[in-house]
């Protein structure tokens, strides 16, 4: 089919996630292939892709290794249901996931998504009070700003005012205790005391709820569709140590900073978190197929180890949970990993993206860069003394993007924060190109702008 004709087509019949249609059908975008950390559209213009596919491309595109290892699982079988059958990849992953899992986590429970790996976290929480007889402990606490995910479930603990307003009489009701947002705190710049309070603060609402509440779900470390905003030192570590003095399950979200985006292998590690619950998604097949999994607990699993007729079981389950194809090729994403030494080569990476990003601190319109491990964000603002943001209706993050699209890189913004999260694969050159082609496009979308003030 010639490309106009697909071009075309895809107007006529798509409706993409996310995605006011509008826009994509003023400026549409059709990719045919990739290779390494280039994207290739219809009309074979590359592009570096700066945002791993949606924070998921690890290895890059056309891995060997795992296009291999998802061919010669094709050959035995595509896919047979995990539900009540076990399959020869998904139980060989599994043990590969407990094992670099935090030490508390033993058991695995496959889904397909980000989103339902977090809804089967909100329901396993919900369920085990009941099994144990707290039935009482029905509701969920969660932050600020925070995003899980577009299922119902998902966005009842996502706290992003423009994604989940809409649909608040959809949604059950969960307690919202404040993000330790340094850049926008309102009246506190020091890291050390936004913790605090907001510690303070969360636990004030645990101390008067704390009987009725099942679980705390909480980004790893950073909130990611929420803004990029990295917690400061100390303040994850709190959130554990309070749901425990609360006894209150601590549900961690692996799904965008897991498999070595944060420098660990997850970014609980970093403050040494021991989730009762961990999601993980994006990463784990490196970006190739659809799987998740919800990580949990014996002491969870045990809860719900009992005769059918007690009503025990955890009456959750999708047609492709367990996928042989997607766990094969996790299996083989986690492999190259291992062989390679990759977190540890991450760490080098890791500091290459610190120093080109930089120089882009100087520019009058980069209000703020925030860097964990290989996740960036880069906020523009009108006055970067007042942190004035530009006006909503002006779309300058979007219009960097764009632009950044013209110059060959693609990438999404959040607001006016600019998302940076390029393959752990990567190479220095490469990187030197996205953040390079980064500042050309923040500089020709912001020069309009100059001199402009907050007033
Ligand atoms: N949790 C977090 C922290 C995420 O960043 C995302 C997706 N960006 C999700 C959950 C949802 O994952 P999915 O898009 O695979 O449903």
């Amino acid at each position: 089919m010639n490309q106009e004709k697909l071009i075309e087509k895809s107007s006529q019949y798509l409706w993409l996630p996310f995605t006011q249609m509008k826009d994509y059908d003023a400026d549409p975008l059709v990719i045919e292939s990739g290779e390494g950390v280039y994207l290739r559209d219809i009309h074979g213009k590359e592009y570096l892709d700066g945002y791993s596919s949606l924070w998921l491309n690890v290895h890059g595109h056309r891995n060997e290794e795992i296009n291999h290892a998802i061919k010669e699982q094709l050959d035995k079988i595509a896919h047979s249901t995990l539900l009540g059958a076990s399959n020869i990849p998904s139980i060989l992953l599994a043990e590969k996931l407990i094992d670099l899992s935090p030490e508390k986590l033993k058991r695995v429970f496959y889904s397909d998504s980000g989103a339902t790996s977090v809804e089967i976290a909100i329901k396993m929480a919900y369920q085990y009070w009941q099994n144990i007889g707290r039935p009482e402990k029905q509701k969920f606490i969660t932050l600020k700003n925070a995003y899980h995910g577009d299922t119902v479930g998902a966005i009842s603990v996502g706290k992003v005012d423009i994604f989940h307003r809409v649909y608040k009489s959809l949604m059950f009701h969960s307690l919202v205790a404040p993000f330790p947002d340094v850049y926008h705190h309102p009246d506190l710049d020091d890291a050390d005391e936004i913790r605090d309070r907001c510690l303070q603060e969360l636990e004030e609402i645990l101390r008067e709820y704390h009987h009725e509440i099942a679980g705390m779900t909480v980004e790893s470390l950073i909130q990611g569709a929420g803004g990029m905003n990295i917690m400061p030192k100390g303040y994850f570590k709190g959130v554990e140590d309070l749901c425990r003095k609360y006894n209150i399950l601590l549900i961690v979200d692996e799904v965008a900073t897991g498999f070595g985006r944060t420098g660990k292998m997850f970014a609980v590690e970093h403050e040494g978190v021991q989730p009762d619950i961990m999601t993980v998604a994006k990463g784990i097949t490196g970006g190739y197929l659809p799987i998740a999994a919800t990580l949990t607990t014996e002491e969870i699993y045990e809860a719900f180890y009992d005769d059918y007729n007690s009503l025990k079981t955890f009456f959750h389950g999708h047609s492709y949970t367990g996928n042989q194809l997607g766990c094969a090729a996790a299996l083989a994403n986690l492999e190259i990993y291992k062989r390679e030494n990759l977190i540890e080569k991450t760490q080098e990476k890791i500091s290459i993206i610190e120093n080109l990003l930089k120089p882009l601190k100087q520019h009058p319109h980069v209000g703020d860069i925030r860097q964990l491990g290989m996740i960036c964000g880069i906020e523009l603002v009108i006055d970067k003394e007042s942190k004035k943001p530009f006006e909503w209706e002006d779309r300058v993050g979007y219009h960097t993007t764009l632009k950044m699209r013209e110059l060959g890189m693609l990438t999404r913004p959040i607001g006016d924060t600019i998302v940076f999260m390029p393959p752990l694969a990567a190479n220095e050159e490469e990187l030197r190109e996205m953040v390079s082609i980064m500042s050309e496009a923040i500089e020709m979308t912001t020069k309009k702008y100059a001199g402009e003030k907050a007033v």
